[in-house]
């Protein structure tokens, strides 16, 4: 079981690595894809589900702007995903998740509490 994981995870740092050389052609200094290469190496995949590009930018040394910006790059290159969870006001819970801006909603009706509220995404996006 062990054997199997490291294999997977050596997999997957093969993949990232792969994956993020394709930076080079947007003029991302090979230090900072190097940095970045290991920060997705390097982290768990419950961290990666939902990074915070704040504590990116720290681990990169870089400014939010600077780490935006490699971040939609790594965006349009299929390294990263992203995603807009609608939480609930009442029960703090994820009652929505969409991956493009077109699929959000104004209104949602939480599927846990049964809360009916609107979206503040105009406010937040
Ligand atoms: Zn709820």
């Amino acid at each position: 079981m062990l054997n199997l994981f490291k294999s997977a995870r050596h997999k997957n740092n093969n993949a990232i690595a792969q994956a993020t050389k394709s930076l080079n052609q947007y003029g991302i200094s090979a230090t900072i894809q190097e940095h970045f290469t290991k920060f997705l190496q390097g982290q768990d995949n419950r961290s990666l589900f939902h990074a915070n590009p704040r504590l990116i930018a720290n681990y990169l040394q870089l400014s939010e702007r600077e780490t935006l910006n490699i971040l939609v790059i790594a965006l349009k290159e299929g390294i990263v995903t992203l995603n807009w969870d609608i939480q609930c006001p009442k029960c703090q819970g994820i009652d929505f998740a969409a991956n493009q801006l077109d699929k959000l909603r104004t209104w949602h009706i939480c599927p846990v509490c049964h809360h009916k509220h609107q979206s503040d995404a105009d406010q937040e996006v």
